[in-house]
């Protein structure tokens, strides 16, 4: 990589950026008078600043500036359905005619939970509002069950914003000292000393560790992302998650498998189908089940779930199973999100990975690609890594911000930072996959001029 080509195209992009958005630099600009940062949540905030969104149709967004993208941003991976699917549109104004909100049970529920149970393998579930909500109370629930309190987490997993998970997130390596057995770093300030030190964190891909952690002492929880999607599209080596549910089984641990990026997105059961030997007993939900609105969700093992019908665990929440949620939920989980759209990603992905893969080799980018189901992309370290601190040490930051600008300056919104993936819409038409090769064909040649 031509450092010092990387670094003008980085100067011109950014500048363009800035030429093309006025009008989000100037909504940021008044709205961080009542906001921090300008912005709802702290994710929402990325460089050169963010771009307010006026309205969305299908696989498009268009911002102030009136710019539209092809939006594989989709909300950090909730949007798999497109934006305004008439069938998601029907059911949530349908709902919100008569009445948005009662805390009370309504008729859709029970097919909804119904459905996640049978296409996530659940035998109960219990809803929520967000992805945190579903992690913190699914850690609660196998500390409940197993009457212990250690969690073993990964290092580079997000699980959401719980104080007690927001624990080696993305440690500080200076900080933690070295595998197998690094130490805890709090990712924000204001965490509990209290709690640190019911959390262990370990690295993703290294199955002998946890078993031997597990084996020595006596841990509630180990949660885990199936396929790490904070760290990029970071998959499973070969028997990883086979032999974290038998280290589980064998010393009674609760293996939870944070589903809030895989569910409908990585295959239409999430990772089940594609890691069926090593199914969790408790897994959490979010992003994409709730057809756009803000959900969670947590469920799995009878037997666990007992806790929450005894009411010794309870599942709290004035908006559990918000009646639009839950009906727009359903409408995107059974109208749009069908067997059939998991074929047309694969379709997509077919053609668009071996393409990514000459235009790497072509130009001896520093990159690989990957795909599964809707969740995809260029990745900027030039293999899969293993876990965090392989991401770290192959990954391009600087390659990737410049990729993110380019393609942003010609119509194509990707989710800042490198350790994203794209999610593919359902409506993705052919046109708009050839558009997203030769946004990248485009980025490598001028990479190389
Ligand atoms: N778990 C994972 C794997 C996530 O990616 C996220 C959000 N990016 C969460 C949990 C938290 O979800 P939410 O933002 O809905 O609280």
């Amino acid at each position: 990589m031509n450092q010092l080509r990387l670094q003008e195209l980085l100067a011109r992009e950014h500048a363009r950026f800035l030429s093309r958005t006025p009008t989000s630099r100037a909504l940021l600009n008044e709205r961080a008078r009542s906001l921090p940062q300008g912005v709802a949540s702290s994710f929402q905030s990325y460089q050169p600043y963010p771009l307010t969104i006026d309205q969305a149709q299908g696989a498009t967004v268009t911002d102030a500036d009136g710019n539209e993208y092809l939006d594989l941003h989709a909300g950090f991976g909730a949007n798999v359905f497109g934006h305004a699917h008439p069938a998601i549109v029907k059911a949530a104004t349908e709902q919100i005619a008569a009445g948005a909100h009662y805390a009370h049970p309504t008729r859709a529920l029970a097919p909804y939970a119904e459905h996640l149970c049978e296409r996530f393998d659940l035998d109960l579930v219990r809803l929520c509002n967000s992805g945190t909500e579903a992690t913190m109370d699914a850690i609660r629930l196998a500390r409940a069950f197993t009457g212990r309190d250690l969690i073993v987490r990964m290092e580079g997993s997000y699980h959401g914003h719980y104080d007690g998970l927001l624990i080696s997130m993305k440690p500080l390596l200076t900080a933690v000292g070295e595998p197998p057995r690094p130490g805890v770093w709090a990712n924000s300030e204001g965490i509990p000393h209290s709690m640190m030190g019911d959390v262990i964190p370990l690295s993703f891909n290294d199955a002998r560790t946890i078993r031997q952690v597990l084996r020595e002492q006596p841990v509630a929880a180990v949660i885990v992302e199936p396929v790490l999607c904070n760290l990029g599209l970071v998959q499973p080596v070969n028997g990883y998650l086979a032999a974290l549910r038998d280290a589980c089984d064998e010393t009674g641990t609760v293996l939870i498998w944070d589903q809030v990026k895989t569910a409908a997105t990585v295959s239409w059961g999430g990772a089940g189908d594609l890691y069926p030997l090593g199914l969790a007993d408790l897994h959490c939900f979010g992003k994409a089940i709730g057809g756009g609105f803000p959900v969670g969700a947590y469920g799995g093992r009878a037997d666990i779930m007992q806790l929450v019908t005894d009411g010794r665990v309870p599942g709290y929440g004035t908006f559990n199973g918000n009646p639009v949620t839950v009906a727009a939920g359903l409408a995107a989980l059974t109208e749009v999100l069908t067997p059939g759209a998991y074929e047309r990603f694969d379709e997509h992905h077919a053609r668009i990975i071996p393409a990514l893969e000459s235009i790497i080799g072509e130009y001896e980018l520093p990159c690989h690609a990957a795909a599964l189901g809707a969740k995809g992309g260029l990745m900027f370290a030039p293999r899969m890594p293993r876990d965090y601190r392989d991401y770290l040490r192959l990954t391009d930051h600087t390659l990737a911000l410049a990729a993110w600008l380019h393609l942003a300056n010609r119509g194509i919104l990707l989710a800042p930072g490198s350790d994203e993936q794209w999610t593919l819409p359902v409506c993705l038409t052919d046109q708009q996959a050839d558009r997203i090769i030769g946004a990248y064909a485009a980025l490598a040649a001028d990479l190389a001029a």
